[in-house]
């Protein structure tokens, strides 16, 4: 995860280190490296602009902070200007479930791992202690539900289904009132996906989404199709509004640019990141972590 970011920030680490005094020189080297880094992990361009001068700001005029050298306060500035793109200090959670069932929608294209992060997310609310359930809006793909609640019954979550039902409104809405009858906390809704982002998915989507009044609207991101799936998370922002984004696939060989630009993109947090295929492989995404994973 990271590692062309890290081995290329980890050159520029080296140079500063060995740098004496903070003049205009290596500086602007260090700037040069550090935006070459970015565009080449597949950081969104206007990200790496803004990254670049919000940084160049704090350098000039800046005195060498205490006990550190010149070297090691432009890495400190690196430090902190990455955990702020990453989302700032604080780690952003699931919303509680204040009128339960709070409702936690998973949008996204169709292979991106909405489905495994449906039961991701279900075994990790339910080891927090809440009573989770799940259930898929997909009327059109049997297959799907049935993907759901398999995953679902392999870590003992109930899964939601009515095979007669054939609207998908109806649906979610028997879902909902079952869920409220029986006490759930949340409800992880995993609607339907495409290959491609067509009008009837987005109003299907945007239809539930008036119905249920969610708690969450959360993007599942595969970050292996990098500036894709920013342009789409876009379009799914544009259509029904997120309030978070989950990043999957991170233990691929996806260079990470993603994890850089979305929050800044689309201006909402990173929650979690899938790590993997299994049902635990779901980390909260702490921006303060990862920027430790990136500069090491
Ligand atoms: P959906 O069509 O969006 O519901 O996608 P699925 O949940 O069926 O996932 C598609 C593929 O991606 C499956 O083979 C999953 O095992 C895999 N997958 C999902 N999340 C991750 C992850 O975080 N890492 C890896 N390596 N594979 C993942």
């Amino acid at each position: 995860m990271f590692e062309l970011l890290t081995e290329k920030f980890s050159n520029v680490i080296e140079k500063l280190k060995r740098a004496k005094k903070l003049d205009e020189k290596v500086v602007d080297e260090a700037l040069k490296d550090i935006k070459i880094a970015l565009l080449e992990a597949d950081v969104h361009v206007d990200v790496v602009k803004e990254f670049i001068e919000d940084i160049k700001k704090k350098i000039i005029g800046q005195e060498v902070i205490k006990g550190l050298s010149a070297g090691e306060t432009v890495i400190k500035l690196l430090y902190d200007e990455v955990i702020n793109i990453l989302g700032g200090e604080e780690a952003s959670s699931i919303a509680k479930p204040e009128k339960p069932p709070a409702i936690i929608m998973l949008v996204g294209l169709q292979g991106t791992g909405k489905t495994t992060t449906a039961g991701k997310l279900a075994k990790y609310l339910k080891s927090k202690g809440y009573k989770v359930g799940v259930a898929s809006t997909d009327v059109r793909r049997p297959a799907a539900a049935k993907q759901l609640c398999t995953l679902a019954s392999s870590i003992d979550i109930p899964c939601f289904v009515d095979e007669n039902e054939k609207d998908a409104l109806k649906l979610t809405e028997k879902v909902i009132e079952d869920a409220k009858k029986q006490g759930f906390s949340y409800i992880i809704l995993d609607t339907a996906g495409r290959l491609h982002i067509d009008e009837e998915l987005m109003e299907e989507l945007k239809q539930i989404k008036e119905k249920v009044k969610p708690a969450e609207v959360i993007y599942v991101a595969d970050a292996m199709q990098g500036q894709d799936a920013i342009n789409t998370a876009e379009e799914f922002h544009k259509a029904v509004g997120l309030t978070g984004v989950i990043l999957t696939k991170l233990d691929g060989d996806a260079k990470g640019g993603i994890a850089l630009s979305i929050r800044k993109v689309i201006g909402v947090p990173i929650k979690f990141i899938g790590t993997g295929e299994k049902i635990d492989a779901l980390e909260p995404f702490y921006p303060d972590r990862i920027a430790q994973r990136i500069l090491g």
